[in-house]
């Protein structure tokens, strides 16, 4: 299936289940730029929604989008490692309300978006890195009489852990628990495939155990250069057991391995993949 943005085809590559979903095909631009997906995501519609996403900084910073039926209060909750703690802080963040029809594209600089405005479709660009869906059960717990909560998050080796950010936020704001949230993992580079230096393996493994991570030899130039295989989805999968939220699609697809996805360690290019999650109730 191909969609149409702009002057862009994207093709729709994968619908782990219904409503969520991973595009390919976009292109930030030589640099990485954010200003061409801006606008080609502005230009994409699907009827009755807008996009919302983020300038992604590799941060572990969420922003929650909160909806009262004519207002949206923007949020934002930040993670910070101090070795194998992970605080997590509400920051500042402003201009803090929105008409329900002004706020759309690009938020600030975060790396995920928690909503219950159902007309806003979160999105978060991917290319090795592994996007996570979320989705509220039901009304569950909450006291909220709106709509349910849904959203994606980017989750690359610095954000790692964005999904303990993203249910520390959903429990503040709203009371709603870690049970009451279904999460989904989409494309992302594998366990064999995602090779790091020794300063990141041991960054990693002062945050998340050594289990994730496995020494590998080097070959050729980086014969004589330590190397260690980092398991993404296994750290993200060990996060959701532990955190007590229902992981209910984590199927490992490479996209280094399939050519069908868009892969930085692969091709180096700009080519990104769009993923993002429709809310159920949208309309
Ligand atoms: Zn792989």
């Amino acid at each position: 299936m191909r969609i149409m943005a702009g002057d862009v085809s994207l093709e729709v590559i994968g619908t782990g289940f219904e409503g969520w979903v991973t595009l390919t095909g976009l292109n930030t631009g030589p640099s990485g730029e954010y200003t061409q997906t801006k606008k080609i995501l502005e230009a994409h519609s699907i009827p009755g929604r807008k996009f919302v996403f983020c300038q992604q900084v590799q941060s572990l910073r969420v922003f929650f989008l909160d909806f009262d039926g004519e207002d949206i209060r923007v949020y934002r909750y930040s993670g910070r490692w101090i070795d194998s703690h992970l605080q997590i802080d509400k920051e500042p963040v402003g201009p803090q309300v929105y008409k329900k029809c002004v706020l759309a594209g690009c938020l600030g600089e975060g790396d995920g978006i928690i909503s219950r405005v159902p007309s806003l479709v979160p999105g978060v660009t991917v290319a090795d890195c592994i996007p996570i869906f979320l989705h509220q059960k039901g009304r569950g717990s909450s006291a909220f009489l709106g709509s349910p909560i849904y959203g994606t998050l980017h989750s690359g080796w610095q954000g790692t852990g964005i999904l303990r950010v993203a249910l520390a936020g959903i429990q503040d704001l709203w009371g709603v628990r870690p049970d009451d949230i279904e999460v989904g993992l989409g494309p992302g580079i594998c366990g064999s495939c995602y090779i790091v230096d020794a300063e990141r393996a041991r960054i990693m493994e002062t945050r998340f155990g050594s289990r994730w991570i496995r020494e590998v030899a080097g070959k050729g130039e980086w014969k004589n250069v330590p190397q260690f295989r980092v398991d993404l989805f296994g750290i993200n999968r060990e996060i959701a057991k532990k955190s007590g939220i229902h992981l209910i699609h984590s199927p490992v697809h490479c996209t280094k391995e399939n050519q069908k996805y868009n892969s930085f360690r692969r091709s180096q290019d700009s080519k990104r993949m769009f993923a993002f999650t429709l809310g159920k109730d949208s309309t």
